[in-house]
């Protein structure tokens, strides 16, 4: 990830992103600069070494602003970050904010996927329906919040399919593409129905006006 003299950065016209996902920040970049021309949007990453809040939130909410209002103390720069996770009727909202360390460990995609089946495997296909969720936090260097919630609904299969995304993709099925789970959508076509894409749209909506201050 190229490095950047954060000296060099104009606090009036700079976002950055705590993300260490370059798609996350291509994607987010991508939709927010029409309604912010001018703004340089720049991953936490790429501004030093920052050591990552814990994500202890019961929300995604809380821990997107977790990381949010982090990025904004230890940089003084406006700060967006996002949270996001699967969360199935069947099991009371679970995997929800537990979704990356489903499995006890984080970030083990085929363990998480493994219990995600375990759990489900006495529930019929009718009661399998679940949703991911994104919520984006945006928050001024005066700590002004501005937080965009998007959803993508549909329903979990009962064995993997597909070679795209990444998490539970190969398990969810969106309501919006039938027959394919989203780990079959090419990453243009995830983009355009994911519950990222919503959430960021939500925030769009608010944007009128905003300011780094
Ligand atoms: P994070 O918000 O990037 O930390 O994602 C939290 C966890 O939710 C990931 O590790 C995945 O398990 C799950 N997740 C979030 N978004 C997606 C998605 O688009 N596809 C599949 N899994 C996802």
């Amino acid at each position: 990830m190229e490095h950047i003299d954060i000296k060099t950065l104009d606090p009036a016209s700079t976002v950055v992103v705590a993300t260490g996902n370059l798609h996350k920040l291509e994607e987010i970049s991508a939709m927010l600069a029409p309604q912010l021309p001018g703004m340089r949007f720049v991953a936490l990453g790429q501004l030093g070494d920052f050591p990552e809040p814990d994500e202890n939130g019961e929300t995604f909410r809380d821990n997107a602003l977790i990381k949010a209002e982090a990025a904004v103390a230890e940089t003084g720069f406006a700060a967006i970050a996002d949270d996001s996770g699967l969360m199935v009727d069947a099991l009371g909202g679970e995997p929800g904010v537990h979704s990356a360390r489903y499995c006890g460990r984080h970030g083990d995609d085929a363990a998480n996927n493994e219990k995600l089946l375990a759990n489900l495997a006495d529930v019929p296909d009718a009661e399998r329906t679940a949703r991911f969720v994104s919520v984006i936090a945006l928050v001024s260097r005066s700590g002004l919040v501005t937080v965009g919630q998007g959803t993508c609904e549909g329903v979990v299969g009962r064995t993997g399919r597909g070679e795209y995304g990444f998490g539970y993709d190969p398990l969810f099925l969106p309501a919006d593409t039938p027959g394919k789970t989203m780990a079959e959508l090419l990453p243009e076509e995830k983009n355009a129905i994911s519950h990222r894409f919503h959430a960021l749209q939500d925030l769009v909506r608010q944007l009128d006006g905003w300011t780094t201050a």
